[in-house]
């Protein structure tokens, strides 16, 4: 099913896992997937990452699996930045051998001392690639709050209508804590001409050495209410693992009173923290 077609009928609400380290035997996710699956989101996506080399042979098995043991619509992250012309064509023959029609179409982040391949230089080369490659739905990426190396959120928007121009059929934001930056992104991307719908990433926050990596990654703001419950329970894992939950469950809430496209979750493979959030918002995405 391509996941662009969910969006007119309901508030779609989605999780993205990772694969496990390539060191890892891949059946140490199967646990994750059988629980999340029980959720019932309207699909899943699989994070790839952007080495080049990486763990690509995971990300298609798990979105295989997905498909074909749940019945869950699996969404396949690909990153170009590192990749040739070549490897992207193998991986989407693999995508296409699979039955995975959803894509979500990334540049990735540059890593430090590896050369990029300079085949695909932003998301926007890529998604007009695949869309000479078959009959794929193709996503791309947002930044409520402006992605790190952009100018200003002007420039960024401009970048950000040449990807939908190029293809993408819909966008899904990076993690934010204040609901008001998104909507006020929201606002800019309308007026800037970007109308296909616009999913909202959430990250529930469960301990304080992941929300400190992510906001150095992606330079998320802070609200007082946020840093607020870091503070006062970063030494106590559960109570923060709780007021985290509690938090995410409140910018759903308002987002979807707000009228937005859709959730999607960072479930950061915790099937304990997604189940608490699908019971709590389960009657407002309906
Ligand atoms: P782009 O759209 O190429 O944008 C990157 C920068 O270039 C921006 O500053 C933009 O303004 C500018 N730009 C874009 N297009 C143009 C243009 N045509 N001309 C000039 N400038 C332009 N990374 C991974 O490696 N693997 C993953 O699985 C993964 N999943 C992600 C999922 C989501 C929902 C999000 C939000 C991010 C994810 N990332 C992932 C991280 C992502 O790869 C990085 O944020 C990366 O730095 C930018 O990727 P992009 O696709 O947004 O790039």
């Amino acid at each position: 099913m391509k996941i662009a077609s969910l969006f007119s009928e309901k508030t779609v609400f989605s999780f993205e896992v990772f694969p496990p380290k390539k060191t890892s035997p891949i059946e140490t996710v199967f646990d994750t997937l059988e629980k999340l699956q029980g959720l019932n989101p309207d699909f899943i996506s699989v994070t790839l990452g952007a080495g080049g080399s990486g763990n690509g042979g995971h990300t298609l098995t798990i979105a295989r699996r997905l498909k074909e043991q749940y019945g869950i619509t699996p969404m396949a992250h690909l990153p170009c930045i590192n990749y040739t012309r070549e490897q992207i064509d193998v991986l989407l023959e693999q995508m296409r051998e699979n039955g995975i029609e959803n894509i979500l179409a990334l540049r990735g982040d540059k890593i430090p001392d590896v050369e990029p391949a300079k085949d695909f230089i932003h998301a926007s080369d890529l998604i007009e690639y695949i869309k000479t490659k078959g009959d794929f739905d193709i996503a791309g990426a947002c930044y409520p709050e402006v992605h790190t190396e952009a100018e200003n959120m002007e420039e960024d928007l401009k970048n950000l209508k040449k990807k939908v121009d190029a293809g993408a059929t819909h966008l899904i934001s990076q993690l934010f804590f204040d609901n008001e930056s998104f909507y006020t992104f929201l606002d800019s991307a309308r007026s800037a001409g970007i109308n296909v719908p616009i999913e909202a990433g959430i990250m529930p926050v469960t301990n304080s050495k992941q929300i400190t990596r992510m906001v150095s990654m992606c330079g998320a703001s802070l609200p007082r209410k946020f840093t607020r419950i870091i503070q006062r329970y970063e030494d106590n894992p559960e109570v923060l693992r709780d007021a985290g939950i509690a938090y995410a469950i409140d910018q759903i809430v308002d987002l979807i009173a707000s009228g937005v496209d859709g959730i999607h979750l960072y479930t950061m493979n915790q099937p304990y923290v997604a189940k608490k959030i699908s019971e709590a918002i389960e009657s407002l995405i309906k």
